[in-house]
């Protein structure tokens, strides 16, 4: 694992097009010479408060129950010191609440409770984050067929049925940053799968799977169904590659070709991924056609909108 030397920093804020509402806060911290760790931090809580993103952090679509369960992780490229949480009801700020684990606790990862308290703990306010709309589309899109006393059984088939809905509701925020010193982070926030089995952690909070970086080789996160990346270790595979000397386009494409022959419930998989290597290469994946990422890198005065290169999976 021998970084090539080679080696100019080059600013540089990426992200999954819903993203695109946190770039000016991200891009105002790297370009006033912060870190990327502040930078990707401060971007992802302006879509965690955003109330039209329904993947993502305050109005995030709830579980089957009607329950918001939020996750999210961020990564610091330099330490590749990690922070995450799973399952936070009550915090909007999920991407906040990971860092304090990170910088606060000898822990990676905190779920439920145990996040709520530290979060409770680190001055965050609790709040209802179900809002009206995302409350009357759960109604809507489980058919006002399921309580919280439903049994496992039923529960479990309606999760099934989601995998083969081409309708449901899906999204997450990743975001990929170099600083003026030449440091990575990522941060990746998400409400998860809308209607998910209580409990679900997708790959959004797993390090590895939706969410990798390391300052030596670059960076990478992922959107689409989180069980496919968790067991496809999907970011860390990419940035391995990375790290054995492939460029980023061959390594994103390795990456995806570790998820062919994935056994599914049903329906066609979907992955997407947004990636950058140390020298300011970046790259927007996706299993579907017609959809995009953001990039701002130094010189612009806005981000940009660019096309993910189609590659599809092949399901076994
Ligand atoms: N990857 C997210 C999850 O599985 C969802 C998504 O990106 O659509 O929770």
């Amino acid at each position: 694992m021998t970084p090539s030397t080679s080696y100019n920093p080059c600013v540089l804020l990426v992200a999954s097009a819903n993203g695109s509402v946190g770039m000016s806060a991200g891009w105002a911290i790297l370009s006033a010479g912060g870190t990327a760790l502040d930078a990707v931090e401060a971007a992802a809580r302006e879509v965690e408060d955003n109330p039209d993103d329904h993947s993502v952090g305050y109005s995030g679509y709830p579980n089957l129950l009607g329950q918001v369960e939020l996750d999210a992780s961020l990564m610091d490229g330099q330490t590749r010191r990690a922070g995450a949480v799973g399952g936070v009801r009550r915090f909007r700020h999920p991407v906040s609440i990971a860092r304090a684990v990170m910088e606060r606790l000898p822990h990676v990862m905190l779920v439920g409770d145990g996040a709520e308290r530290l979060a409770a703990e680190v001055g965050m306010e609790p709040e209802d984050l179900l809002t009206p709309e995302a409350e009357a589309a759960w109604r809507e899109g489980v058919n006002g067929e399921l309580k919280p006393e439903d049994s496992r059984r039923r529960l479990l088939d309606r999760v099934a049925g989601l995998f083969a809905d081409p309708e449901h509701v899906a999204g997450t925020v990743n975001f990929l940053a170099i600083d003026s010193r030449g440091h990575l982070a990522s941060a990746v926030s998400t409400s998860g799968w809308a209607w998910k089995y209580p409990g679900r952690l997708g790959d959004s909070p797993v390090i590895g799977a939706g969410n990798y970086c390391d300052d030596r080789f670059g960076a990478a996160a992922c959107t689409g169904w989180g069980e496919l990346a968790i067991r496809g270790v999907t970011a860390h595979t990419l940035v391995t590659l990375l790290s054995q000397g492939a460029p980023l386009e061959e390594a994103a494409n390795g990456a995806f070709a570790a998820l062919s022959g994935l056994d599914v419930p049903g329906g066609e998989p979907i992955m997407n991924l947004v990636a950058l290597d140390r020298e300011g290469r970046h790259t927007g994946l996706s299993s579907q056609p017609g959809t995009a990422y953001v990039a701002w890198e130094e010189g612009m005065s806005n981000y940009v909108t660019l096309p993910r290169r189609v590659v599809s999976i092949a399901a076994r």
